[in-house]
């Protein structure tokens, strides 16, 4: 970093994966504060500021997860160290612990739902300090998406089970995702079993996540999931570690086959993890690891290396709205990861970081 000077530095004669292909050659990347000055092709242009000889490794833009939770100021340096430079929060409250978190996130950057909105049994019925997001009206599912579009979320988190399990019933859930959308606000649905899924799908909502442990979705659903343009987060991992964890890992089979049936249909799929440090957590799912965990289980269910890395940067960027990063292009964000070997032809080289920036500034040295 030169002494009161511009912050530049040459990541040099690096392969690069630009959040779409594995870019043919080898390019010098200059970056300049906290955004990528150029990419150009390696030993044309004499290297400025500190020079990173990046020979035998790979350049992507920094990962983004598109489910996690976060507790504690230790998980955004676990991201970090694994290269995740921005995340989808799919589940944080009260408000007051938001605003903590982002005082601690390291410059990570996060979206969030706030707190979920929930059934009045199920499973996360018993999550402390949940109870006032628990809709077992219409009128109290308006009034719960009106808090959170008053307290300013990027989307809304509606915890769906399958019929008789304990979520929201039909006519509150319908009048949450109405709600939502009449705010402007897209609708993410948990939904680990078959019928939350196809509830899901029948309400209309925008983005699904999780993947079922209790059989087969229906080719039709999984029709209509692509029909309708929804975007899947399957979490992978989490549905590996919770079947493991109960002794029935075969029941994993279920999501990874409707992972292969989705992208065999064509469907959107964003890498996501939901990582989490607590204690009471069904499963926990490490921060530092858990997303190339998930990359390489997405490769495991059918989508090629280049498939699973662009839904942890250009597609995930796109779903989020986050226009300034997910890409490796002069202009962008400089939030980068350098990994040894190529992960677009071997996933599992992603685990091999060699260095992260965060908008421009090494959190790893070099
Ligand atoms: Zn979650």
């Amino acid at each position: 970093m030169a002494d009161g000077g511009p912050r530049m530095t040459t990541i040099a004669n690096t392969a690069v994966f630009d959040g779409h292909d594995l870019l043919p050659g080898r390019y010098d990347v200059r970056v300049d504060g906290a955004t990528i000055a150029t990419v150009a092709p390696a030993g044309v242009a004499e290297p400025v500021g500190p020079v990173i000889d990046a020979a035998g490794a790979t350049l992507l833009p920094g990962l983004i997860d598109g489910h996690v939770h976060f507790l504690q100021p230790d998980d955004f340096t676990a991201l970090l160290d694994g290269g995740v430079t921005s995340a989808a929060d799919m589940a944080t409250w009260p408000p007051e612990h938001l605003a903590v978190l982002r005082s601690q996130s390291r410059g990570v950057t996060f979206r969030t739902s706030g707190a979920p909105l929930i059934g009045p049994s199920g499973p996360h019925s018993h999550m402390p300090g949940l109870t006032e997001a628990v809709i077992s009206s219409p009128a109290a599912a308006r009034r719960e998406v009106a808090a959170r579009v008053a307290q300013g979320v990027d989307y809304l988190k509606l915890v769906l089970e399958a019929e008789g399990r304990g979520g929201p019933d039909r006519d509150s859930a319908r009048a949450a995702v109405e709600a939502a959308h009449d705010a402007g606000l897209r609708v993410v649905a948990h939904a680990s079993a078959v019928g939350a899924i196809e509830l899901a799908v029948e309400l209309g909502v925008d983005i699904l996540t999780h993947a079922p442990l209790d059989g087969t979705v229906s080719p039709p659903t999984v029709a209509r999931i692509v029909a309708k343009g929804l975007v899947v987060i399957p979490t992978l991992i989490m549905m590996r570690t919770t079947a493991a964890r109960r002794g029935m890992l075969a029941a994993y089979d279920s999501s990874r086959r409707f992972v292969a049936d989705l992208h065999d249909a064509g469907a959107t799929i964003v890498a996501g993890t939901d990582a989490n440090s607590a204690p009471g957590a069904p499963a926990t799912v490490p921060h530092r690891t858990g997303l190339h965990d998930e990359l390489a289980l997405l490769v495991d269910a059918g989508l090629s290396p280049v498939e699973a890395l662009r839904s942890a940067t250009a597609v995930a960027a796109r779903l989020f709205a986050w226009d300034d990063r997910g890409s490796v292009r002069p202009g962008a964000r400089a939030d980068l990861l350098l990994v040894d070997g190529d992960p677009t032809a071997r996933i599992g080289d992603i685990t091999a970081v060699r260095a992260v920036w965060l908008a421009g500034e090494a959190t790893t040295a070099p």
